[in-house]
């Protein structure tokens, strides 16, 4: 695209992804969830082209870019263009200064690896826009339009996650987060001498998308059957296990299932924070295989490939939890290994999981780091 040549930012944003601790699915359904932002990120160049309504916008990533007209935001054909003309459409409709601009975004966060890079991409081009223009957007504003733009254009009805932790995080923190409420505390994670490591199965099985509406609308028939004695439920979050019980026999097993996993695992956010608040990394690490037991057998949501890596890291003392993290069916599991074993850990890991699925296993670390910056370059 022809801006590339001589480009020079006005505003650049750091606009990171994050990984969820324990709180799986658990968003939708008005639960809660402790996510942080790590340090992989996404980063948006900007700058105003004089124009009223075109803009240019290129991914370093893909060599690939594309002109849009303000006046004309529909959806496309092409997934990632969605992602951007969902954030522009929600922020043409609810702001009047929003001009043209050119755009280059550069990410050394992996896709479709449950980082939720998706996020991130909407979060820092909304982020950036809201500043480069001054659109007079609040952080939370732009949180929320952002999840609306990933329901509305890029078709995924996710939770509120994702686009808080992008946002929200804190740096050596974790957030408890009550996603209807939306209150929130910042839980401080020191996890020495162990570390985040995540293991990226490098498989994003086509069913994440299509799978994930599919769980969202079980739980909400599980919602259905428990109303029509309960009328004041409205989320899996106000069910209580007693009451779940009293419905088994109404409910087929599927949804029995995904409810009975829900409730679980929203209980397992608060033994994970208040094991995190007592030091009590064992305890926190017993929860993580727990939760993986549920993301794969009630859930239903992990692949052989997450599976076993799960199941290799128990081969090791000094790994103290794992579990598959984020939406499902591949992507990243998350591991928590004594420094002193992380050499050897995720050496043999790979070789285990080259030789099972002739696939080339990617590992990095992560820290619970700070959630979306800007800077002006003058
Ligand atoms: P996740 O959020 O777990 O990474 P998703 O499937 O929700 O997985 O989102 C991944 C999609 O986001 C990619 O397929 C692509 O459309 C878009 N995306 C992410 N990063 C970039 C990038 N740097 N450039 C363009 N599109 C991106
Ligand atoms: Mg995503």
């Amino acid at each position: 695209m022809q801006f590339l040549e001589h480009f020079e930012p006005e505003l650049v944003v750091a606009s990171p992804g994050r990984i969820n601790l324990i709180g799986e699915h658990t968003d939708y359904n008005m639960g809660f969830v402790l996510p942080t932002a790590i340090g992989k990120k996404i980063i948006f160049k900007f700058k105003r082209n004089g124009s009223d309504t075109i803009c240019n916008v290129y991914t370093l990533g893909y060599e690939e870019g594309f002109q849009i007209d303000l006046q004309q935001l529909a959806k496309s054909e092409i997934e990632w263009h969605n992602y951007i003309l969902g954030v522009l459409y929600e922020l043409m409709k609810r702001t009047d200064t929003l001009r043209g601009f050119d755009c280059t975004i550069e990410s050394n966060l992996p896709t479709g690896s449950g980082l939720s890079s998706s996020a991130a991409l909407e979060c820092g081009l909304a982020y950036g826009l809201n500043e480069l223009f001054g659109l007079g957007l609040s952080k939370l504003e732009i949180v929320q339009l952002c999840q609306t733009a990933e329901h509305t254009f890029a078709g995924t009805l996710c939770g509120i996650m994702d686009q808080y932790a992008s946002v929200m995080s804190k740096a050596g923190k974790v957030i408890l987060l009550d996603c209807r409420s939306l209150d929130r505390q910042m839980i401080p994670i020191s996890l020495h001498p162990y570390k985040i490591i995540m293991l990226n199965t490098k498989v994003s099985h086509s069913l994440a998308t299509s799978e994930y509406n599919v769980r969202k609308a079980e739980c909400e028939e599980g919602v259905r059957i428990i109303q029509e004695k309960y009328p004041e439920v409205q989320s899996l979050r106000d069910v209580t296990v007693e009451m779940l019980q009293e419905f088994s026999s109404q409910m087929n097993e599927t949804v029995y299932k995904r409810c009975a996993f829900i409730l679980e695992e929203n209980a397992r956010v608060f033994k994970v924070t208040r094991a995190l608040q007592n030091n009590q990394l064992k305890k926190v690490g017993a929860i993580l295989y727990e939760a993986h037991h549920g993301i794969s057998q009630q859930y239903e949501v992990s692949c052989s490939e997450s599976d076993f890596l799960v199941e290799f890291s128990k081969n090791y003392e000094q790994v103290l939890g794992a579990r598959q993290t984020g939406g499902g069916f591949g992507g990243c599991t998350l591991n928590i290994v004594h420094e002193d074993a992380v050499d050897d850990f995720v050496k043999n890991a790979a070789v285990a999981y080259k030789s099972a699925f002739e696939v080339d296993l990617e590992w990095f670390e992560v820290a619970p780091s700070e959630g979306t910056t800007a800077r002006w370059m003058k």
